[in-house]
């Protein structure tokens, strides 16, 4: 079984509509591993995507996705897994928290998904030493630190846009010159990865997102279960809408697409 893991970002969105004009081999079907938090925009080019694909889309998600979950964790529930900014207890530095965000609420929804499609029943082990998927994902050539193996010994991962060389730019390029609408950048509103860059056009372009990310900002201020300080999704420890990104200091921020984030979230 052959099956494409879904963001619908430029990448894995290139990578479908390559296989669909049989530049890349046919896959069985796509899995969309929903976070319940990408921009309007990413749903509607979802949308567009399975009209025009010729394989099943399936969408997956874990329990009410990932936004229900930080706000359950911030009433006292289950610790979220984003890695928000906070203040290190260490030496006072803003500091990451662990991000289990893309384990939970991306990979494993999907391999359990494929587990479904290749008939392995709940709880029941994959086959020792024997392959069950093929799994594409839609990592560029200039994101290729991103790549990593698969969590499962029984599905195996590919990278035909690594195969193939093409940088997000060559991406773009495939799409418009073939006449598709182009997507957007996938990942949650509220990404702590979100570089200077794309805070910035969200913030000009798309006053939704802008503000459920500044919803989330101000709701995880009070902390997140097992943390002592006050949580922001900007490393400047600022609320995110007293930000200037036209500051030299944000240019800090980091980048989930110059950072390895598992190839999972952004594609
Ligand atoms: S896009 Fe960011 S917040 Fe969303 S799952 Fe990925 S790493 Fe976590």
């Amino acid at each position: 079984m052959r099956i494409l893991s879904l963001g619908a970002g430029v990448q894995s969105s290139t990578l479908a509509l390559m296989i669909k004009n049989g530049e890349v081999p046919m896959v069985d079907a796509a899995i969309f591993a929903d976070t319940g938090a990408e921009p309007r925009g990413v749903y509607a080019y979802l949308d567009w995507l399975e009209s025009v694909l010729p394989f099943p889309v399936y969408r997956v998600q874990k329990d009410d996705g990932l936004l229900e979950n930080i706000k359950q964790s911030v009433a006292g529930g289950r610790f979220a897994g984003a890695p928000f900014f906070t203040r290190s207890p260490k030496d006072g530095r803003p500091a990451m928290l662990h991000r289990q965000c893309t384990k939970e609420f991306k990979i494993e929804p999907i391999v359990k998904k494929v587990r479904e499609l290749v008939g392995l029943k709940k709880g029941q082990r994959g086959p020792r030493g024997k392959i069950l998927a093929t799994q594409y994902i839609g990592i560029s050539w200039d994101e290729v630190q991103r790549m990593k193996p698969s969590l499962v010994p029984w599905i195996v991962h590919e990278w035909p846009l690594i195969d193939r060389r093409m940088t997000r730019a060559d991406c773009l390029r495939w799409i418009g010159d073939r006449g598709y609408p182009l997507p957007s950048k996938s990942s949650c509103t509220f990404c702590p990865y979100h570089d200077a860059a794309a805070w910035r056009d969200i913030k000009l372009n798309d006053q939704e997102s802008w503000d459920q990310a500044v919803e989330v900002d101000r709701m995880i201020r009070t902390g997140d279960r097992g943390t002592v300080d006050k949580l922001y999704v900007h490393r400047s420890l600022k609320p995110i809408e007293e930000v200037d990104f036209r500051n030299a200091e944000d240019a800090g921020q980091m980048s989930m697409f110059t950072e390895e984030c598992e190839g999972m979230c952004g594609v």
